[in-house]
């Protein structure tokens, strides 16, 4: 059998016996009153059932279990007891509504019934005597009704003794469910038996002495030295037995009765009284004393976990001060960064002394203060406030160390600053680890700066000799077209040859001199496009024409397809024309005779639905090995096969590309294998919306 099922089924063991108990109880209940009283003293079938519904909980269904028997069980024992059947059944209903209105005040509905606190035992005793008015005021109506008596003297008189029955048995009822916090120890016992002595000498004796009290100081020892649970086992069995043996005539209120001093009645009402003294005493004292234990024990656990923190920051210095500075409290890691044990220091020393006087003398000129404790503590005057700054210690053997000391002032409720809080970390290590940092940071960035000076220099260099290398230049070139063009007479085919030749080379370094520049005016952030709308096509088509005298000399196969209608794109047309130039160029150059060299234009539409013209330069050349493909954007890259073949060219012209490219919002990306070709891919994007690619010419 699982658990959950073997607990189900003891609590329904339990209940079927505690309903037999309350019918018992129920019908022998008259001779629970005193000789000569027609009154019960107490009514244990009433406590009963409250202290088992308590030791149930907030449990609704089981509670409705047990209610429901109790109509039944509690009217049959008023029934069996001789009352008549309409008013047994009235009773029924009555000591089970008082047993509910105890048991809804204090579960609350959901709550498991508790007696932690004074406010706890005040719900248990206003549940007691709602409980018994409840029935009190049902069972005077009952009588008045149905049995033809009067209402008041039953009433009164059912109060009380519900209440001294629950009173007494209901604790029980809640502590049956706390754990027991107070090992047993021979103390219980021993208060147990003198409890039991002293309560079977006062009211066993028939000696009629006014003693009836006596057991009361034993019960408080017991409330303060016994957990809850052993205390309402003692206010239980006191109840039980005081009863039985007032009932059977005997102890002080019984003898007073017989001795006419009192009135039977009267004897019930110093029995209650007695018993609700006893309880009202001996759970207020349990309940004080084991609340005020259990604060002890959490504050040994706190003081034991502050401790134990305290030890194991073995390299953070905390220390304690009173009001002056003087040192209250210094744990592990202030013995290790210090050297000094705490006896050296604590009630002795003050922190002031720790610290580097200078650094103490400096810091109180910049306060305006006298150096001393108060300037650590500077400001520091009320709760949450924390100061945190270096400051350098002296160590017990001399030494200097940096630590970062955060310090806070400790507060009391009432505002006033009993002491301070300073924990420390030694960071002399980390200061001078971030100071040759600094240093370190302070030459790159001096570095850096004559680096970018020079680079600086060197691009005004370059860019001013091309500038200086134009103007000549361009006059070389246009002599020797008039001497191609016969205007100092006509030129052997001798000369004409070489005039040619002086003509290439020129126009080669004038490339070269134009690439330089451009690329000075993109360094310095200038390349300056004059972007207006113009037809791709056309600017295509004129790079293509102006390719002639590159393939002049060559076996190459030349292959072109551009889209008749016009791709009008946002752009510098004669920056655009270099860009095609450039990458028909590199094909040609870099594709060996019998190769193909082809330039396709069209337009396409993105994923995003945006209009690109698609530049596509592809040749079947030596292609681009995967590691160079990564940096032929790069300025003055040149692939090593490149050198090799003595193929010429500065590793300006990709980058020239790419950066006019971007300057129009386009990409450019190189596809290519080695020994296969290569092709590039450019993306404008276009000025409007164009129609579906056209046929191509
Ligand atoms: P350059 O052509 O003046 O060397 P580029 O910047 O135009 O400079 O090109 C850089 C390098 O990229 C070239 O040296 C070459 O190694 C490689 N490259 C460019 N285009 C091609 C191509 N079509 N086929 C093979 N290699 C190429």
């Amino acid at each position: 059998m699982n658990r959950a099922l073997a607990v189900a089924r003891r609590w329904d063991v339990a209940a079927a016996m505690v309903l037999l108990g309350v019918f018992v109880l129920g019908a022998t209940a008259v001779t629970f009153a005193p000789p000569g009283s027609s009154v019960a003293v107490w009514w244990p079938a009433a406590g009963l059932a409250v202290a088992f519904l308590l030791a149930t909980g907030p449990n609704r269904r089981r509670a409705a279990i047990v209610l429901a028997g109790m109509v039944v069980t509690s009217g049959l024992a008023n029934f069996y007891g001789g009352r008549p059947p309409l008013a047994a059944t009235c009773f029924g209903f009555a000591n089970t509504a008082e047993a509910a209105v105890v048991w809804w005040i204090m579960t609350r509905g959901s709550h498991r019934p508790r007696l932690a606190s004074l406010e706890d035992l005040g719900r248990l005793l206003l549940a007691t005597l709602a409980g018994a008015l409840v029935f009190g005021v049902l069972a005077g109506l009952i009588v008045t009704f149905t049995l033809d008596r009067t209402f008041f003297p039953t009433a009164y008189a059912v109060t009380a003794s519900h209440a001294a029955a629950v009173l007494t048995l209901a604790p029980l009822g809640v502590a049956v469910s706390t754990k027991a916090t107070i090992p047993w120890r021979l103390e219980d016992l021993l208060q147990g038996i003198v409890l039991l002595a002293v309560t079977l000498w006062v009211f066993a004796s028939t000696s009629g002495l006014p003693l009836a009290f006596l057991p009361l100081p034993v019960l408080v020892w017991g409330a303060t030295r016994l957990d809850l649970r052993a205390l309402a086992t003692q206010l239980a069995l006191l109840g039980v037995v005081v009863v039985l043996l007032t009932s059977s005539g005997y102890g002080p209120f019984a003898i007073a009765g017989r001795s006419g001093g009192v009135a039977p009645e009267t004897v019930g009402a110093l029995t209650q009284a007695f018993l609700v003294t006893a309880a009202v005493t001996g759970l207020a004292l349990a309940v004080a004393s084991t609340q005020r234990r259990d604060a002890l024990a959490d504050l040994h656990t706190e003081a034991t976990f502050t401790q134990t923190v305290l030890n194991s920051a073995a390299a953070t210095a905390i220390i304690g001060t009173d009001r002056t500075g003087t040192i209250t409290l210094f744990n592990r890691g202030a013995t290790n960064l210090l050297g000094y044990q705490p006896d050296d220091v604590v009630g002795s020393l003050n922190w002031v002394q720790l610290h580097e006087p200078k650094e103490v003398a400096e810091r109180a000129r910049e306060l305006g203060l006298s150096p001393g404790p108060g300037v650590l503590v500077h400001g520091l005057d009320e709760a949450g406030l924390s100061d945190t700054r270096d400051w350098t210690w002296v160590t017990r053997e001399g030494a200097r160390l940096v630590v970062d000391l955060t310090i806070s002032p400790i507060v009391e409720q009432d505002g006033q600053v009993t002491g301070y809080i300073g924990v420390a970390e030694d960071v002399t290590e980390r200061r001078v680890a971030a100071e040759a940092v600094q240093t370190a940071l302070q030459r790159e960035r001096h570095a850096v700066e004559e680096l970018t000076a020079l680079d600086q220099t060197k691009t005004d260099f370059l860019s001013s000799v091309s500038h200086e290398f134009r103007t000549p230049l361009a006059s070389v070139l246009g002599y020797t077209e008039m001497l191609e063009d016969g205007a100092v007479g006509e030129l052997t085919p001798r000369q004409l040859d070489l005039v040619s030749r002086i003509d290439r080379n020129g126009r080669r370094l004038l490339g070269l001199i134009e690439d330089l520049l451009l690329n000075s005016r993109i360094e310095s952030g200038q390349l300056n496009l004059a972007r207006r709308p113009c037809d791709l096509a056309s600017v295509v088509d004129h790079a293509w024409e102006a390719t002639g005298p590159l393939t002049q000399r060559r076996a190459l196969r030349l292959r072109h397809e551009i889209v008749t209608r016009p791709v009008t794109v946002d752009g510098d047309d004669t920056a655009i024309e270099r860009v095609v130039l450039n990458l028909l160029s590199n094909a040609v150059k870099f594709t060996p005779d019998g190769g193909i060299v082809t330039l396709t234009l069209d337009t396409l539409r993105d994923a995003d639905g945006v209009d690109h013209a698609r530049l596509v330069v592809s040749d079947s050349g030596y292609g681009i090995s995967e590691e160079d493909q990564r940096q032929v954007f790069r300025r003055f890259f040149r692939s090593a096969d490149a050198t090799e073949r003595a193929v010429q060219g500065t590793g300006l012209g990709l980058s020239i590309v790419q950066a006019i490219v971007e300057g129009h919002e386009g990409t450019i990306d190189v596809y290519s294998e080695l020994g296969q070709g290569s092709t590039f891919t450019v993306l404008f994007p276009l000025a409007t919306a164009v129609a579906p690619t056209g046929p191509v010419r």
